[in-house]
């Protein structure tokens, strides 16, 4: 009998995962309940494709790795996405102050739509794997003795099974997993929220003339003054466009309307955002999202975890947005199951609980940053700081503030936000001499401009009037 492998979503966990499987099974099929666009297009059933989405070294590298002979990055860029180092192309307020830039790249993430990113991920996965995409609403799974054998699904002929030795459910924040389960008499995954109450809005903007090569631009969000956070970015995509996205937790959620958007932006601790798009003309409507809480599901602590079922991807975990993490989880955790799928096959015993494990290792360190710094804003739900985060959380804001003044601190951290190193480089003794000796050079007062950057700044506000 063929080896029929299913994955629920076509999102780019269940595009990498399909690729994980394909050198194991027959045959890979993918199911997704929206019609997928031909080219790189917004589609229904992925909301948050209208906000920004960048791609961190570390996930970029587990994608590569899962579709090999396809250098995802070239094709990104050959379709316009821009390739920026963290070390010299980012102009950051924190808040410890500006990061400076230096003359080293360090490590570089990809900043492009996410539905050309989709596009890429799929088109690569589907020319050089045997996957196939098929239109079909999952409603639930099949199994028997401990094990998921299939799925019922739905499409326009009607209602039907389909078995598979092996199921991942890739279906995103929207995820039925724990009802498919209680069904098959798995019940109580243990599961945590934290939620800050953060809302993003996202608007699109022509890049004015001029403007084409000003730097990555974000003043992030204070989580540890007491206030609501409040933060913007300005994203160069394809297509000569700024994704302008703030983000702020209950209590300082920007608005819908344009003038809103706009005075928000010159409001934060520092106005360069705003400063930047004033005159700048808008190509879209503001968008918001709510959809930004952290939650994890803790499968691997499930003690009858069915064989031939594994769950990745936003499904498993799903992060404040502001970190920039839940894609690049997601193709650790896709990466992990190919490894374990190669070492034993389809068919090895505890190969799920394995994959699950290794699955839960990649969403932790995202998890620390992500959540453990959102437990720290006045009115975030699910979970105060304690002894525990105080302590890291002292640790790492000396770690931010060295890194204001001293390119090893700035390089840790680098390291880190790309998912390249584990938490477990922050007790490195280079880091902790790094953060014993602090920022060896003087704070900046602004932002880090080259002359022409300034000189690009000062005629955008003269054109804003
Ligand atoms: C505002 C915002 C900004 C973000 N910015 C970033 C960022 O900068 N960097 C980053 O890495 N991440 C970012 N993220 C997170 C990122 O969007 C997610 O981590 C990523 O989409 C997870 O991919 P996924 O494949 O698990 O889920 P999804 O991309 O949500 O895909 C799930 C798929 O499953 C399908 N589906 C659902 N239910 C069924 C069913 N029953 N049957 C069949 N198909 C089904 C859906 O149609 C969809 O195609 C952001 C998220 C938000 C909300």
């Amino acid at each position: 009998m063929a080896r029929r492998a299913v994955v629920i979503g076509a999102g780019l966990a269940g595009m990498l995962a399909a690729a994980a499987l394909s050198g194991a099974a027959d045959e890979v099929i993918v199911l997704d309940r929206d019609d997928l666009p031909d080219g790189p297009g917004h589609r229904k059933g992925l909301p948050q494709g209208r906000h920004a989405h960048l791609l961190l070294a570390g996930g970029l590298a587990a994608m590569e790795d899962l579709v090999p002979g396809v250098s995802m990055r070239r094709t990104l860029l050959a379709a316009g996405a821009h390739d920026i180092p963290l070390g010299s192309g980012i102009v950051s307020h924190t808040p410890e102050g500006w990061f400076r830039r230096w003359r080293h790249d360090g490590p570089r993430l990809l900043a492009c739509t996410r539905a050309l990113l989709d596009w890429a991920v799929r088109t690569a996965v589907l020319d050089h794997t045997r996957v196939e995409l098929r239109t079909a609403q999952v409603l639930e799974l099949t199994g028997r003795g401990g094990r998921v054998t299939g799925v019922r699904l739905s499409t326009p002929a009607g209602e039907r099974e389909l078995d598979a030795e092996f199921v991942v459910d890739a279906s995103g924040r929207g995820s039925r997993v724990p009802h498919w389960l209680e069904s098959l008499g798995v019940t109580d995954i243990p599961e945590r929220t934290v939620d800050s109450g953060l809302v993003n809005a996202t608007r699109v903007y022509r890049v004015p003339e001029g403007a084409e090569r000003f730097p990555l631009t974000i003043v992030q969000a204070d989580p540890y003054a007491n206030r609501p956070g409040r933060s913007a970015m300005v994203l160069p995509v394809e297509g000569g466009r700024w994704m302008v996205s703030l983000a702020g937790t209950r209590g300082g959620e920007p608005p819908a309307d344009p003038e809103g958007f706009l005075r928000y932006t010159l409001d934060l601790p520092d106005p360069l955002v705003g400063r930047l798009i004033s005159g700048a003309e808008p190509l879209s409507e503001v968008h918001l999202s709510r959809s930004t809480h952290n939650v994890r599901r803790y499968p691997e602590k499930v003690r009858d975890w069915p064989e031939g079922f594994v769950v990745l991807g936003d499904a498993l975990a799903a992060f404040n947005p502001a970190y920039g993490q839940g894609m690049s989880v997601a193709a650790l955790g896709a990466r992990f199951l190919g490894e374990e799928v190669r070492r034993g096959g389809l068919g090895a015993a505890g190969l799920a609980r394995r994959a699950q494990r290794g699955a839960a290792r990649s969403v932790d360190a995202a998890w620390a940053m992500a959540a453990g710094q959102d437990v720290w804003y006045p009115r975030t739900r699910g979970g105060r700081p304690n002894a525990a985060d105080r302590l890291v959380t002292r640790y790492s804001r000396r770690l931010t503030k060295a890194a204001t003044g001293s390119y090893r601190a700035a390089s840790t951290l680098w390291d880190l936000t790309s998912l390249t190193a584990g938490p477990g480089r922050l007790l490195h003794p280079g880091t902790v001499l790094a953060v014993l000796n602090g920022p060896l050079l003087p704070p900046l007062q602004g932002p880090p401009l080259t002359v022409e950057e300034w000189r690009v700044l000062r005629a955008l506000e003269r054109g804003a009037g």
